[in-house]
């Protein structure tokens, strides 16, 4: 794990963060005027490597950014918060230099950008292992698609775009047939907000991964797990095209009919009400987040896209 300290002056200004896979997604603006989530989970950071290898950018969850104070200026354009536009907006309070630029204003993922040029990482303990796929497939079973208020997850419609343009790309203009179940409840609905493919032969698609029988006959692309700290699909058979998907939302939906419910005891306490048998849990991703689809689809099709470069 890391700490980053100023360059400047080597104050702290990180607590001990672990590396883990840069969100294809981070940087890019979600809807209109919509209060964001936070980007990275807490005690993480992720880099955007440019194409030499460096870093690019290097991104925080602002709780974990120690040691630094906000520049207090004018934001013009901004709206509910801080954009960035205007570069960094934290300097170190050791020394004074702009270290990282934070971010939160709506629609914009909730997240402090560190200057590369500006910080420095320090080793401070091992990495933590690398999870195996078995227990990244099985800490995320029981993975919530919905918000804890039960409205639909941003981060999971922001993953389900990102899996839905590798599944387009896999599919290199043929139809999609989705395997019936939680996949084809996931994404038929956002495979329906695209212009409709070539007739031809439509490409088969089935949830395939850790913990789960291959599906036979074989599909011709599986929707896989990544692994949340390398960012690596899960390996799929030869011949097989792999869409990944976040792991936890692929977990979701790969042992859906699995779950044990909880036990419930006593009664229901006055005035609360509920419906019997309870509503189905959502798993219906139904706003397609198009300016991530184009630029996964992009990436994947080998286009440039600068999205990433927010500032
Ligand atoms: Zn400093």
């Amino acid at each position: 794990m890391e700490v980053f300290e100023c360059r400047g002056c080597g104050t702290a200004l990180t607590g001990p963060l672990s590396r883990v896979a840069f969100p294809v997604y981070a940087g890019i603006p979600y809807g209109n005027g919509v209060a964001m989530p936070v980007l990275m989970e807490s005690g993480t950071y992720g880099v955007h490597e440019g194409p030499a290898g460096g870093a690019r950018s290097i991104v925080i969850a602002p709780g974990d950014a120690h040691g630094t104070a906000l520049v207090q200026r004018r934001e013009l354009g901004a709206c509910c918060g801080i954009d960035g536009r205007y570069g960094p907006n934290l300097t170190c309070v050791g020394c004074g230099r702009k270290v990282a630029t934070r971010v939160d204003d709506c629609s914009l993922w909730q997240a402090t950008w560190l200057e590369p040029a500006a910080v420095r990482p320090v080793a401070e303990s091992p990495a933590p292992p690398v999870a195996d796929w078995v227990s990244v497939a099985g800490r995320w079973r029981a993975a919530a698609l919905v918000e804890a208020d039960g409205s639909r997850s941003i981060r999971w419609d922001v993953e389900a775009a990102v899996t839905l343009a590798h599944l387009v790309s896999a599919a290199d203009g043929a139809p999609l047939a989705l395997a019936p179940g939680p996949l084809a409840q996931a994404f038929r609905g956002l495979l329906g907000q695209l212009p409709p493919p070539q007739t031809r032969p439509a490409r088969r698609a089935a949830l395939a991964g850790p913990g789960r029988p291959l599906p036979r006959p074989l599909p011709d692309i599986a929707v896989v797990p990544r692994h949340p700290q390398t960012g690596e699909p899960w390996p799929t058979p030869p011949g097989v095209a792999a869409a990944p998907l976040a792991a936890e939302y692929w977990a979701a939906l790969a042992f859906r009919d699995e779950r044990e419910l909880a036990p419930a005891t006593g009664r229901l306490p006055p005035g609360v009400e509920r419906d019997d048998p309870l509503p189905p849990h959502s798993l219906y991703a139904g706003y397609l987040d198009q300016w991530v689809f184009r630029a996964v689809l992009n990436r994947l099709n080998g286009v440039d896209d600068t999205q990433h470069d927010h500032r």
